[in-house]
């Protein structure tokens, strides 16, 4: 692709799909039709300059709306925004979820990382292959999904006027076709909410009213395999696509499929589906204007990876499965919006006591005290402050935030609302990881009803204080997750990590003070608020207060997320969770940046600092089991893999470090030699001492343990 302006044009889709999410172009300058003046006067620069922030969004609603973004589409683009074309080509092609080459309107991502990897990804892999031929266009493989309960998972995306997600678990067989290379749907392709397919199924197309405006049946079908029975219908409602308040619209009847068809049942309109996603491109949830909206599948409810669901003890996860998550009047009756009413009691330097006095610390990985961070940013005089919630997680075995926001969105938007008012932010961004479909409907639909009902806006229940949430939406990129490659990605550059100092609290977000903070982290000061810091301190240890969300995967019995108080032993887990499926192996704490555990080490307190004393780390929280059939030399070569493909290639020790690393692994799967495990003790230290961020430093974590802890690649376990 031609890195500067070219002859290229946008199609009509592709015009209309920018154009929707950034509205028409005022002048010739930014794209609309040349007049005589554009040739005297130029008009609108700096005002475009300005809207760079937009850059991922509206590559999002062209891949969305087409499945690709083509040469012509992206000088539109840059046309509108005033972005350099190589600058923006450097974007799109840093995230995974986009493509600058035409593929199909549907794509298939199969997970091959690790608790899929542990659970059959190999054959789901060669089964893919087979009936789809090579990776590339319509399938590829996948970086960890976030959907590890139910590994080995898939996730199909499809674009189009109504793009769509599709998630396939073990008991759900992946389609056998995904469209042509027209981006046409597949001929497996679509169902309407009410309507029936067959195998070589049809458009559902019913339409179908939604309160305040048009909605539409739209999904995606399941039907697979020329010649087999199709799938029924799933019964899925029919999505109103007008603002907060909407009601579900009815299932439309869709077109009948072949005479393989089975018929599915009618889709009853569910107000707890209505989603305005009218932005799509940038998913901003900042108005209500109507739109398209992103289809669901008829997944499990969000509990269903909460194996303690219902469970009184817990504080965390008390609501999910216990409340609509749609409903913020079920959240307030389940004591949602205390903790606010409170923090606006005793003011933001009270709440700031409050969250250095409870001990929190910050659950990404680093530990570091929330408290602190938030008095930091709260005294900078610099203005405005930002919040940025983190929702990228994207640690290969992590998905709990996820859980979280499907489960108790509200909760999150209350959290992210306190932060706010104690670090004196008026705007916040929610950046959530582009594979969670499902948990970006429930925020953007959380956000809408919030903002209608006053506890999002210029004046914040009365309280004269002003807040407001934008989602930003990931596009496959685990670096995103560090904290500054976030404000990159925000901003509309690569998401690469930027130098520290200065820390965000003082330059982060726009050059301005910024606090970060996971989801995990946030809903944290709900119970600090509304029991009190001390009554948190007395939970868990002196260190690691308070509880923990673990995310339990690969050959276990029950995987899913538990809470448990800081301070329950690894054995405690495993045991609530069921045990292993087989003779236990090992367990990597804290993921593809974490490290093994034997199993004779299962009494390590599940602390920040009990970990670090046994030598691991609590990372993030994966507790990823491995019994005696997981292959451990692989599931090494593909925490390789994974460091290779995700590093942003800044750095030399992380970007050369990372292959070298790859290269030694496979060969020692081969042939185990102590010239490569020399080699790579000398790779992974240059990585861990030079490389600018975590990526780098941590690559060789789980390697190292392995080696040194479970004995991989000693002549025992040589193949
Ligand atoms: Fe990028 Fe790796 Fe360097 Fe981090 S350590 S900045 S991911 S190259």
């Amino acid at each position: 692709m031609d890195l500067r302006f070219s002859d290229a044009r946008p199609s009509a889709e592709e015009r209309a799909a920018v154009d929707a999410f950034l509205g028409a172009p005022a002048t010739g300058w930014e794209g609309g039709a040349r007049s005589d003046d554009d040739l005297r006067i130029a008009v609108g620069g700096h005002e475009a300059r300005g809207r760079r922030d937009l850059l991922l969004p509206a590559l999002h609603a062209v891949n969305d709306r087409i499945g690709w973004i083509s040469e012509g589409a992206l000088d539109y683009i840059c046309r509108r925004l005033t972005v350099p074309p190589a600058e923006a080509y450097g974007v799109a092609t840093f995230y995974s979820l986009f493509s600058t080459k035409p593929r199909p309107a549907r794509v298939l991502h199969v997970c091959t990382d690790l608790a899929c990897q542990a659970r059959g990804a190999d054959a789901v892999r060669r089964s893919t292959e087979e009936r789809l031929g090579p990776p590339g266009m319509s399938w590829q493989p996948s970086p960890c999904l976030g959907l590890c309960e139910r590994a080995p998972a898939a996730l199909a995306l499809q674009a189009g006027e109504f793009p769509g997600a599709t998630v396939y678990g073990p008991a759900e067989p992946v389609p056998a076709s995904t469209g042509d290379a027209n981006g046409n749907g597949g001929p497996d392709g679509n169902v309407g909410a009410g309507g029936s397919v067959g195998a070589n199924g049809s458009t559902g197309a019913g339409a179908s009213t939604g309160a305040n405006g048009a909605g539409r049946a739209h999904d995606t079908g399941d039907a697979s395999g020329t010649g087999d029975a199709g799938n029924a219908g799933d019964a899925r409602a029919a999505e109103g696509t007008s603002g907060t308040g909407g009601t579900g619209g009815t299932g439309g009847t869709g077109t009948a499929g072949d005479t393989n068809g089975t018929s599915g049942p009618g889709g009853a309109g569910d107000a707890s589906k209505v989603r305005d996603l009218s932005r799509l491109g940038g998913l901003s949830g900042m108005d209500a204007t109507g739109g398209p909206a992103l289809a669901e599948r008829a997944e499990p409810p969000a509990e269903h990876a909460v194996p303690q669901a219902g469970d009184p003890s817990l504080v965390l996860l008390r609501r999910v499965g216990v409340v609509d998550p749609a409903s913020l009047d079920d959240y307030r009756a389940e004591g949602g919006y205390a903790a606010l009413r409170e923090a606006v009691r005793i003011g933001p330097a009270g709440v700031i006591r409050e969250v250095l006095e409870s001990g929190l610390v910050g659950r990404g990985g680093a530990a570091f005290p929330t408290g602190r961070k938030w008095e930091a940013a709260a005294r900078q005089l610099d203005h405005p402050h930002y919040l940025v919630c983190n929702a990228d997680e994207s640690e290969p075995g992590t998905f709990k935030d996820r859980v979280v926001m499907e489960g108790d969105p509200y909760a999150l938007v209350e959290a992210m609302t306190i932060a706010a008012y104690a670090t004196g932010c008026p705007k916040g961004y929610l950046y959530i990881r582009g594979e969670y479909p499902r948990a970006i409907s429930r925020m953007a639909h959380a956000i809408e009803v919030a903002r209608a009902r006053g506890l999002l806006g210029a004046d914040v229940m009365g309280q004269g204080f002003a807040f407001d949430i934008e989602i930003r939406r990931g596009a496959g990129a685990y670096i995103c997750g560090e904290e500054t490659a976030i404000f990159n990605s925000i901003e509309g550059f690569r998401g690469e990590p930027r130098s520290k100092p200065p820390f965000p609290v003082e330059k982060g977000l726009f050059g301005k003070p910024t606090v970060v903070n996971n989801v995990e982290t946030l809903v944290n000061v709900l119970p600090i608020l509304a029991g009190g810091a001390a009554a948190y301190a007395a939970t868990g240890t002196e260190g690691s207060t308070g509880t923990k969300l673990f995310c339990v995967s690969g050959t276990v019995a029950r995987p899913g997320v538990y809470e448990l108080p800081f301070g329950a032993t690894l054995r405690e887990l495993l045991d609530l969770s069921g045990g292993a499926t087989g003779e236990l192996r090992a367990v990597l704490l804290g993921g593809a940046a974490g490290g093994f555990v034997r199993p004779d080490e299962l009494d390590v307190p599940l602390t920040f600092e009990g970990t670090r004393a046994a030598g691991t780390t609590l990372g993030s929280g994966v507790v990823l089991v491995l019994d005696e059939s997981v292959d451990l030399a692989h599931i090494l070569v593909r925490i390789a893999e994974f460091f290779r493909d995700e590093s942003c290639g800044q750095c030399v020790p992380c970007r050369v470090g990372t292959v070298r690393q790859e290269e030694a692994l496979h060969r020692l799967r081969r042939k185990p030699t102590s010239g490569d495990i020399a080699l790579l003790r000398e790779v992974g230290q240059a990585m861990r001492d030079a490389s600018i961020c975590g990526l780098g430093q941590t690559a060789w974590n789980a390697v190292e343990s392995a080696i040194d802890r479970l004995g991989v690649f000693s002549p025992s376990e040589a193949s």
